[in-house]
């Protein structure tokens, strides 16, 4: 079995920067398309890829930022900044080198092990000082088998979740306790909480609202946050749904590090990750998913959500 303690203290460590920046430092970069990118999600690369690259040197790695962006799109004075936080936090002198090559380490190889890494999940939320996560997945052979989510905002205190051979877990952030976890057995309208992304351009919020309500499920409470966070609330059971439909003709795909590591822990708690078809997510190649929406859930739920998407995808056609 694979030692996840490295990535783990890797995830905190990575959290210690994020949390520094937002605090000291936040100054967002636009990627293009309005999807901006701080000196934190590079920073947070940087320490989960050289964790990698220490501890499983011949693994793949798949993950959101590149070395050359660094360059291009952060000001001097920025990147600096962040190569000190990194200094600082893992207690080494780190060099710009150092942290190009980190940020593009075991990328463009293809590998039966290869991990996937979002540094931070839900930018947006973070720049809004709301939720995030910092992700990293384990597939083997192409299939999501492993994964570890911070979740630093977790209602309650910040929380680590993990995923391996089968079994879900949290412990807090800081450590502590490690306790399994499995979804809720709620299956009572009333009762259950569906969440969904706050931004509304992300997912198409009315086709989603439609989908509850042809499910009989009108009655859930709706939560908005961001982030995989949605993934780990499943998987703990403080949450039963989660709905990504997106806006009716988008072609925008999704990427394969926003779902990842989300899939394999809930998986391994019991639920359910299927595209609107019913059928697993195709994680098979590149960097993207194939698929036309994803729903999640705490698998009880599972069947009749899918029957109201294929209605809804039948009216709409
Ligand atoms: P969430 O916080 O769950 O809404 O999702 C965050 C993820 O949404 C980011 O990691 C992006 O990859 C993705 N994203 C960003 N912009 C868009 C968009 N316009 N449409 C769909 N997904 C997006
Ligand atoms: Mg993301």
């Amino acid at each position: 079995m694979i030692d996840f303690q490295p990535i783990f203290q890797a995830v905190r460590q990575a959290a210690v920067l994020c949390q520094q920046v937002q605090e000291h430092y936040l100054i967002s970069n636009d990627k293009g398309g309005h999807e901006p990118v701080t000196i934190a999600d590079y920073g947070a690369q940087a320490i989960l890829s050289r964790c990698i690259s220490l501890h499983f040197p011949d693994d793949a790695i798949l993950a959101e930022e590149q070395g050359g962006q660094f360059m291009e799109l952060v000001a001097e004075d920025q990147r600096k900044e962040v190569i000190r936080l990194i200094s600082q936090i893992l207690g080494i002198t780190v060099t710009q080198v150092d942290v190009v090559k980190w940020l593009d380490y075991g990328q463009n190889r293809e590998a039966s092990r290869m991990w996937v890494i979002d540094p931070i999940d839900g930018t947006k939320g973070y720049i809004s000082m709301r939720n995030y996560a910092i992700a990293v997945g384990l597939m083997v052979d192409r299939k999501p088998v492993g994964g570890i989510i911070g979740a630093p905002a977790y209602p309650g205190g910040a929380q680590l979740f993990h995923a391996q051979s089968g079994n879900a877990y949290m412990q807090p952030l800081q450590g502590g306790a490690v306790k399994r976890v499995h979804v809720s057995a709620s299956t009572n309208a009333a009762s259950l909480r569906a969440l969904e992304s706050v931004e509304k351009s992300h997912a198409n919020h009315d086709r989603m609202q439609h989908v509850r309500e042809v499910a009989g499920l009108g009655e859930a409470e709706l939560i908005h946050i961001d982030s995989m966070e949605k993934y780990a609330r499943i998987a703990a059971g403080d949450a039963e749904l989660y709905l990504r439909l997106p806006r009716i003709g988008s072609t925008r795909p999704f990427m394969i590090w926003d779902h990842c590591a989300g899939t394999a822990i809930v998986e391994a708690a019991g639920g359910k990750v299927t595209d609107v078809d019913g059928s697993p997510l195709d994680y098979s190649s590149g960097k993207t998913l194939k698929n036309q929406g994803i729903v999640v859930s705490n698998g009880a739920i599972h069947d009749r959500v899918i029957a109201a998407v294929q209605k809804i995808l039948t009216e709409e056609a």
